[in-house]
């Protein structure tokens, strides 16, 4: 098992009980050495898997921690969100703490009620404020912020609350008082519950330590105060935790992360082994070139705990800036270049597209749709923001009462969602409606996955309980997922938002929307804010294993202005591919002329889908005569009452 590891590895895997902290770039191998580590202690005989835990921050990477382990041959070992693992440890004391009052339900959108809550406040805010508002509350619990206290804490964390933070406060205190009405908690009550459990119950405390002995936490970097609570509690004072992590990945602060829990660990825990890794294992020595002039620049107090990575890999490609005139032309490139790569012998679950935000998703699934590239969006709002999957799950929730006592999970499902029309043995043939149903079948996929997973818990000292693969225990599992934002997978080129990138690596990795104004987006405008945009560049560039694209369209559709690129690239070479006609991969859309202001004389024109038409007639030297004279011609034809292209309109005419 210490073959495939490096001395400093090595350390780590081997080092006897107690603190241990690995502080290390992207692709250094620490979660290889933290999985390597429970299997070396566990297979020896030093710890007894079932008093391991080991948290992470995403399903997929706790999935993908377990996978490991148990190629490795442990099993057994816990391996969970810190999410799932409190809502397991509420859910088991629950009879005992609750005096057999109902365990509340989990708040499917946060949103929805922080939108009711806002209207409670009298604050008027709408879908894109209850949504602003609801992450600010979430920023307040995870930091154990009080509704009282935020005004102050808010200004002192340098937040941009979406309103005057004394109404963020009310529409906190009204979300909180809403929630206790209707009987439901979000997952920070969860968490917050667990502590409680812990602090105010010693049985329970007693009971939770004598399972809980050995901690393990990958991308410690991400924790947050009210999830380091909770590993306090779990702890009581005892010391044996191995924590990982890169201070240059945190990307999480808007949330209420912070790098400072890692950062100080071996300050705080003076008997710490601490082991730093320099060695990428993950990607070429291009890639770590780039990555290293990335992060190199970067402020901030972890910049003095950096150390430059050092490839280990056989050289690669040269990463170079391509420049596309459009987003459209840019994802028809990747859509194409993506079918290069499976035609070359690629799978396409070793192909990635990240992007900053989940709104760049919908070109990408369009153009890889249009190139007949199978693709999959994780992130994964998308899925449990699908009706059919909201319709769906409100059926299960339904179904539980109707379902009779034994009915098997998988069964229990399949039924459920026959309720809304769906049938697992008619998939229709054509367009959306296909897509519906396969969403479904995921659906349906997911809980076949659940069903499998070992019937048998462990619990308390040595004791195991029959897990509960009820209907009921399913729809927890789906709104856990669903607050997650945790989606199935399927095979496919993955689409995901950065932030969800996190941990993983790819083949091929397509950084795509590199511009000034995606990222860093607009909405960064702090020093710290900024450091937080250069960070998430940092992660997606550490994506790439062997081959890494970076791109972006320079006219944004919409505005119609020429965008720079992202300003924390190094200097690449540039390259602007030539368009050509099979690269569009859309047609263009003449039912929705779009209106463009010229940038130069501000004359107004709808200038159709065809983009190349996004400048104004009448500063022509910018377009080719032919177009000029036709767009004249059009002019004219206007002016006079006469027919033109649907897609021509003039509004100034
Ligand atoms: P991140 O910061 O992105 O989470 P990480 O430090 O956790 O990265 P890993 O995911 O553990 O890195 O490892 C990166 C890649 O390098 C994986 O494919 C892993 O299998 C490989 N790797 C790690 N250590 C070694 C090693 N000693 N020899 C060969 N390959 C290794
Ligand atoms: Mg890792």
């Amino acid at each position: 098992m210490l073959a495939g590891l490096d001395p400093e590895q090595r350390t780590a895997v081997t080092a006897p009980a107690g603190p241990v902290c690995i502080l290390a770039g992207a692709g250094t191998g620490k979660t290889r050495a933290i999985t390597h580590r429970i299997a070396y202690r566990t297979l020896t005989g030093e710890v007894s898997p079932r008093h391991v835990l080991a948290v992470t921050f995403t399903a997929r990477a706790a999935a993908e921690m377990r996978a490991r382990l148990t190629a490795l041959g442990a099993t057994g070992v816990q391996a969970r969100t810190f999410h799932a693992a409190a809502l397991r440890q509420v859910r088991y004391f629950a009879p005992r703490l609750l005096d057999g009052r109902q365990m509340p339900e989990l708040l499917e959108s946060k949103a929805r009620v922080v939108g009711l809550a806002a209207a409670r406040a009298g604050v008027r805010a709408d879908r894109t404020g209850a949504r602003d508002l609801a992450s600010e509350i979430e920023w307040a619990k995870s930091s154990l912020v009080e509704p009282g206290e935020y005004p102050v804490a808010a200004a002192k964390a340098l937040r941009e609350p979406p309103f005057e933070p004394a109404l963020v406060a009310e529409v906190f205190a009204a979300y909180e008082t809403l929630k206790r009405r209707q009987g439901v908690i979000d997952f920070e009550d969860m968490l917050r519950a667990a502590v409680w459990g812990i602090d105010e119950h010693p049985d329970v405390a007693e009971q939770i330590r004598a399972q809980y002995r050995h901690f393990v936490v990958d991308e410690y970097q991400d924790v947050n105060p009210l999830q380091q609570r909770l590993l306090d509690a779990w702890l009581g004072g005892r010391d044996d935790i191995t924590v990982v992590g890169d201070a240059s990945q945190t990307i999480y602060s808007f949330t209420g992360a912070t790098s400072s829990y890692l950062i100080d660990f071996p300050r705080q825990r003076r008997e710490a082994v601490v082991i730093r890794l320099v060695r990428d294992y993950r990607s070429t020595p291009q890639v770590v070139g780039l990555a290293n002039a990335v992060i190199r620049q970067a402020r901030g107090s972890e910049a003095r705990l950096r150390l430059e990575l050092v490839g280990q890999r056989p050289p690669g490609a040269e990463p170079e800036l391509k420049i596309f005139p459009d987003e459209a032309a840019e994802a028809a490139a990747v859509a194409r270049r993506c079918r290069e790569l499976i035609a070359t012998g690629t799978p396409a679950s070793e192909i990635a597209v990240l992007f900053r935000i989940n709104a760049q998703s919908e070109t990408y699934e369009e153009a890889l749709a249009a190139a007949e590239v199978p693709y999959v969006v994780r992130g994964a709002e998308r899925f449990f923001e699908r009706t059919e999957i909201r319709q769906a799950m409100i059926a299960l929730r339904a179904a539980v009462r109707s379902t009779p006592g034994e009915t098997p999970l998988v069964q229990a499902v399949v039924d459920g969602l026959a309720a809304t029309g769906w049938s697992r043995e008619q998939p229709p043939s054509g367009g959306a409606a296909r897509e519906q149903w396969e969403a479904l079948a995921a659906l349906v996929g997911l809980a076949e996955e659940y069903a499998r997973e070992p019937a048998l818990v462990p619990i308390g000292d040595g004791g195991r309980v029959q897990r509960d693969v009820s209907l009921s225990a399913f729809n927890d599992e789906l709104a856990r997922r669903a607050e997650q934002q945790h989606a199935p997978t399927v095979e496919g080129v993955t689409l995901a938002s950065l932030h969800s990138a996190k941990g993983l690596e790819w083949d091929a990795v397509f950084l795509v929307g590199l511009a000034d104004g995606t990222l860093p987006t607009t909405y960064a405008k702090t020093p710290d804010q900024l450091e937080e945009e250069r960070r998430l560049l940092y992660v997606g560039v550490t994506r790439a294993r062997q081959w890494l694209w970076l791109s972006y369209g320079q006219m944004r559709s919409a505005s119609g202005r020429a965008r720079r690129p992202c300003r924390f690239l190094p200097q690449l070479e540039r390259h602007s591919p030539t368009e050509r006609a099979s690269d569009r991969s859309r047609k263009p859309d003449r039912r929705r002329p779009q209106v463009t202001s010229c940038r130069i004389c501000g004359a107004t024109l709808l200038a159709g889908a065809d983009r190349k038409l996004g400048r104004c007639p009448t500063c022509p030297s910018d377009l080719d005569e032919d177009l000029h004279a036709r767009l004249l011609e059009w002019r004219s034809r206007t002016a006079a009452g006469l027919k033109v292209p649907a897609y021509v309109v003039f509004t100034d005419a």
